[in-house]
C-alpha cells in the first residue's frame, strides 16, 4: 500500500526537528528590515548580523545619521557586508534620501497603507522586490502574507508544490497560491515556514546539489519521485 503523503504541516514539523529554530532574527521595523537586505551582499546571517550590528553603532539607523555618516566611515561598514562595498555605501544613501523625501522619515506609516500601496511603497527602495516587500509586510506582523525567499522557494518547488517556471519570479506566486491553503494564516507561523525553508533550501536542499540522501523529506518530495 502507497505511503501517504504527509501535510507541509508535517513536513515544516521533520525540518524543525532537522534545523532546529533560526538563532538569527532580523529587524522587526520597516526601516530596520530594509537596512538589513541592503547591509550584506552573499554573507551568512552571522556576518549580515555583525555588519548590521556594526552599522547600528558606528552610524545609527536613522536616515538622517547615514546621510551625514563620514564616506570613509560608510565604506568600512559596507566592506563588512562583502563585495561591492561602493555600491553598498550608495544603497545606503539612496535608502536614506527616499526615507526623507518621500516618507518624512516615517517608514513604519507605510505599514497603515492598503496591501497593494504599501508593496508600491517598499518597493520604492533599492533591494525590494516583490518577495522582499512581503517579507517585511509579514515580519512586521502587518501581513499574514507567505512571503518566500528564493531558497525555500526551491524547496516547495521540488516537494511538489506549484509549477516550476522559467524563472524565480514567474514560479513565485504559483508556489505561494499553491500553499497559501496549507499553512495557518498567521504571521508567527508564515515566518516561522520562511525561516525553516531558508534553512532547508541552504543546508540540504542546495541550488545545484541537494542532499536528498541525506533528506528526511525524500520519501515524499515529487523531484526525487520524477528522478526514479
Ligand atoms: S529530497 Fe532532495 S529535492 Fe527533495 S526537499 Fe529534500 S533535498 Fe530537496
Amino acid at each position: 500500500m502507497a505511503t501517504k503523503r504527509p501535510t507541509l504541516a508535517r513536513m515544516l514539523d521533520t525540518l524543525e526537528k532537522l534545523h532546529g529554530r533560526t538563532q538569527v532574527e532580523p529587524p522587526r521595523d520597516v526601516l530596520g528590515l530594509i537596512l538589513w537586505e541592503n547591509v550584506a551582499y552573499l554573507l551568512d546571517d552571522d556576518k549580515r548580523r555583525a555588519a548590521f550590528a556594526a552599522l547600528k553603532k558606528r552610524v545609527g539607523l536613522a536616515p538622517a545619521r547615514i546621510r551625514a555618516a563620514k564616506p570613509e566611515v560608510l565604506h568600512e561598514l559596507a566592506a563588512m557586508g562583502g563585495i561591492h562595498p561602493a555600491q553598498r555605501v550608495d544603497r545606503l544613501r539612496e535608502i536614506a534620501d527616499v526615507a526623507l523625501a518621500d516618507f518624512d522619515d516615517d517608514l513604519d506609516a507605510v505599514l497603515a497603507l492598503p496591501p497593494a500601496k504599501a508593496r508600491r511603497a517598499l518597493r520604492k527602495f533599492p533591494g525590494i522586490g516583490e518577495p522582499g516587500a512581503e517579507k517585511i509586510l509579514l515580519f512586521t506582523h502587518t501581513e499574514p502574507v507567505l512571503a518566500l525567499e528564493s531558497n525555500g522557494l526551491r524547496a516547495l518547488l521540488r516537494l511538489g508544490f506549484g509549477a516550476e517556471s522559467a524563472n524565480y519570479a514567474a514560479s513565485y506566486k504559483p508556489v505561494q497560491l499553491a500553499v497559501e491553503p496549507l499553512i495557518e494564516r498567521d504571521c508567527d507561523a508564515r515566518i516561522r515556514a520562511w525561516h525553516l525553508l531558508r534553512a532547508h533550501g541552504q543546508a540540504l536542499c542546495k541550488n545545484k546539489t541537494p542532499d536528498c540522501d541525506a533528506c528526511p523529506l525524500s520519501d515524499a518530495c515529487a523531484f526525487v519521485l520524477r528522478a526514479g
